[in-house]
């Protein structure tokens, strides 16, 4: 297993989950990010703020990418009465929002909290309550007086707004629940899993590790940062929504089921090869694994197969309920199964089995 104890995992991720990264405002998963990987390798930025870190060893360049950011907002506007308006930044649904907790970066530095204001019930009429309230209909509370004390506190049109959570443990036992799992579980998952890679002298490959910036808003992050990581093989680290809910027939991303190997989504079609390679490790690992075939949804995948003559490309997912919401929930084991799947597939990937995932001369 893991070199860190169940218990630092969760520590791990608890700091990651808990801090504050809308797309485009990383920062704080950035700092995590720079603490655990910078002494492993050299250490690079691309324009925008993804973190790449070479690892040693020669061979194929794999790359391990998980996202920084998380679903969050952007001030739109300030109102008289010091209401902040605000856009989405990534996939929200206004069911989950009213009356819950956010954070707003400041540019004058400081982090405001406020909530996301609600009508209460007793001066909604019957048709509004059968209603979800659109975005573009919230504001935000921050407890201001009006405009001038919100502009006093450096508050400014397009500063970050991010929810604020709170990271619990549930009865059952490895069960814990977050904002943010999504895709923190993912950078936590990079993390351990490169750490350990870099202690494994007898690697034929250069595993690369890529924290990329706004996946949220369109994988931007994992775009550009291929001009410098420049993979031969891709694994996409992620937080993919649990689909055991009520009424869902079709499960490949059960809660304890073990990482979900994602095949095919809308955005890309995962290499076939790569694919069985990785069934095959995780069975001679002994870790239980969940195949998916997703009719939604998408990944860093979608623009990293496709950097330069294209990448052959995979998804490997800790399935997380509630994902883009404040209290998403995984299972501890799904983590820890994905950080030992990660680190024997690398260990898989020489330079001939590499070239054979794109050989298409026979
Ligand atoms: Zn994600």
């Amino acid at each position: 297993m893991s070199d860190r104890s169940c218990d630092q995992s969760v520590d791990l991720l608890r700091e990651l989950s808990l801090a504050t990264a809308p797309p485009g405002a990383e920062d704080e998963v950035r700092a995590i990010v720079h603490r655990e990987l910078a002494g492993l390798g050299r250490l690079q930025h691309d324009a925008h703020g993804s973190v790449i870190v070479e690892g040693t060893g020669a061979g194929p360049r794999v790359i391990l990418d998980a996202h920084m950011d998380e679903v969050g907002f952007a001030v739109q506007s300030i109102d008289d009465e010091g209401r902040i308006h605000f856009v989405p930044l990534g996939g929200w649904w206004g069911h989950v929002l009213l009356a819950q907790r956010v954070d707003l970066l400041a540019t004058g530095g400081r982090k405001i909290p406020g909530s996301i204001g609600c009508k209460p019930p007793h001066f909604l009429k019957a048709a509004e309550r059968e209603k979800v309230v659109k975005l573009e209909n919230m504001y935000i509370d921050v407890g201001a007086r009006n405009r001038a004390e919100v502009e006093e506190w450096g508050v400014m049109v397009g500063d970050p707004i991010c929810p604020r959570g709170q990271f619990d443990e549930l009865a059952s036992a490895g069960r814990y629940c977050c904002k943010a799992f999504d895709d923190r579980v993912g950078v936590g998952v990079l993390i351990e899993s490169f750490q350990r890679l870099a202690k494994i002298s007898s690697l034929s490959c250069q595993p690369v590790a890529v924290a990329a910036v706004q996946e949220e808003v369109g994988c931007r992050g994992a775009r550009t940062a291929s001009f410098i990581s420049r993979p031969d093989v891709g694994v996409m680290l992620e937080g993919t929504p649990a689909d055991d809910l009520p009424g869902m027939i079709s499960r490949q991303a059960v809660l304890g089921g073990g990482p979900q190997l994602r095949f095919l989504d809308p955005t890309a079609i995962s290499n076939r090869r790569l694919v069985r390679l990785c069934q095959e490790v995780a069975t001679s690992e002994g870790v239980p694994l969940q195949i998916a075939v997703r009719r939604s949804g998408g990944t860093d995948a979608s623009t990293t197969h496709l950097h330069g003559q294209g990448v052959p490309t995979i998804v490997i997912g800790v399935p997380a309920r509630s994902i883009h919401t404040h209290s998403s929930v995984i299972d501890i084991d799904d983590y820890r199964h994905a950080v030992d799947l990660v680190v024997a597939l690398v260990e898989k990937l020489d330079a001939e089995t590499v070239a054979s995932l794109t050989d298409y001369s026979s």
